[in-house]
């Protein structure tokens, strides 16, 4: 008995934990009366802690973990002088399509409203949230007054352009500065594990956070979360299969349907895999079978699969609209512009495995004013959703990667078209 338990996989307990906790709620919302054991034991004790220590832990994660990815990401790209344009274009290629995915993502929440009836602020965690900063604020604050106190309070859009400079200066310095690189590396490595860690107790957080809200909110709140899966998945259709194809016809004139038909197999990998990190072998090797250079590929797809998450920002676009609506938050234009560069940046702070979208996604709400509580809500149902936006976000990094080898003539169009095989044949699935 206690062999099969362990061998359910942390995505499976998560989806268990979210059941449990959903269908615990409902029983609780219609059969428990007593205000006792309902709200003062259950709801305010109980499901309040564990469900709060586990966002308080998510939280601990985020400035460590962008800080450290964002820094060890912009100093990995070393030869971005003798890459030269190639690595100037891929970047503005991945920063472009990711605005344009959360664009996508909150024009879908904006008409679907998946968080609309979903009474969130009645069962508590909302904040005084009206979000009424300037453009000309936003753009003053981007730059610390002091990267330490940024760093202590959590104020994410300084650190990340704080870590971006240091990556950028650790690249240029090189041998000089040995000693920093490695901390910062190392110090990378400690928060993936420790996001690895935290995520362990997942199952038992979401139980929690399913138990109370559903608890608070009976069946009114299934539609909502329902509506909220089907927009990421609407919003991860149009970028995968109109976006993506377009911008392929566009800039290049080559057959989408020729790319689609031989890239099934790296979505499928990333799709059950659930991390770009580890898609990315497969990724290279099959862009080679469509004829691109080897040298554009080592470089783009490894610093896609770092900085380039358009599923992620997807579902970060369509979490916030969900967010908003829930807790009657009306978001200003500014405030929209605030998300969609905020989860651009999470997007390059994102870790490419398992999960970690949900963590960068407490940064875009801080960003806004909304409460990450609406998080655990959404929680339960992410481990499925990661999987469909995995499968986005190395899809996007072979896209931006083909045009940047067509731009550069890295790839070779008889091999793309299929009147040629490839140079030397070696297939992996
Ligand atoms: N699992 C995603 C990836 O590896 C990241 C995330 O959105 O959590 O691409």
């Amino acid at each position: 008995m206690l062999s099969k338990l362990k061998k359910i996989s942390l995505g499976n307990w998560i989806l268990i934990g979210m059941l449990l906790g959903l269908i615990v709620g409902l029983l609780l919302n219609f059969y428990v009366t007593d205000p006792f054991i309902k709200d003062i034991v259950l709801m305010n004790n109980v499901f309040y802690l564990g469900g709060n220590l586990f966002i308080k832990l998510m939280k601990m994660l985020v400035v460590p973990l962008v800080f450290f990815s964002i820094v060890v990401g912009v100093a990995s790209i070393s030869d971005i002088r003798t890459i030269g344009s190639i690595g100037g274009t891929t970047i503005l290629i991945y920063l472009i399509t990711t605005a344009l995915a959360v664009t996508i993502a909150l024009i879908i929440g904006m008409y679907i409203q998946p968080g609309a009836g979903l009474h969130m602020s009645d069962i508590g965690g909302a904040s005084n949230l009206t979000m009424n900063q300037t453009m000309t604020d936003t753009i003053l604050n981007l730059v610390p007054d002091n990267p330490f106190s940024s760093l202590a309070t959590g104020d994410m859009l300084p650190v990340i352009i704080f870590g971006l400079l240091i990556g950028i200066i650790l690249a240029k310095l090189r041998e000089e500065t040995e000693t920093f690189n490695k901390i910062f590396t190392e110090g990378n490595k400690i928060m993936m594990e420790m996001t690895s860690i935290v995520m362990k107790f997942a199952p038992i957080g979401v139980f929690c956070l399913m138990a109370k809200t559903f608890g608070g909110l009976g069946f009114d709140g299934i539609l909502p979360l329902g509506k909220y899966f089907v927009c990421v998945l609407i919003g991860l259709a149009i970028q995968g299969f109109v976006v993506y194809p377009s911008l392929l016809v566009l800039f290049t004139r080559l057959n989408p349907i020729k790319f689609f038909k031989r890239f099934f197999s790296v979505m499928f990998f990333a799709f059950s895999s659930s991390t770009s990190n580890a898609t990315i072998p497969l990724n290279m090797e099959k862009l080679h079978e469509m004829g691109v250079s080897r040298d554009v590929s080592s470089f783009t797809i490894p610093l896609g699969a770092t900085i380039n998450m358009d599923g992620t920002a997807i579902m970060q676009g369509v979490a916030v609209m969900f967010a908003a609506q829930a807790y009657g938050i009306d978001l200003g234009t500014s405030a929209l512009l605030t998300v969609i560069f905020t989860a651009v940046m999470a997007s390059v702070g994102t870790a490419g495995v398992p999960s970690v979208g949900l963590v960068t996604l407490t940064m875009v709400f801080n960003s806004v004013g909304l409460p990450v509580q609406a998080i655990g809500v959404i929680f339960g149902i992410d481990h499925i959703l990661d999987m469909f936006r995995t499968a986005i976000n190395v899809t996007g990094d072979a896209i931006c990667t083909i045009i940047v080898s067509f731009r550069n003539k890295a790839i070779d169009l008889d091999i793309y078209k299929g009147d040629k095989p490839p140079e030397e044949e070696k297939h992996i699935m």
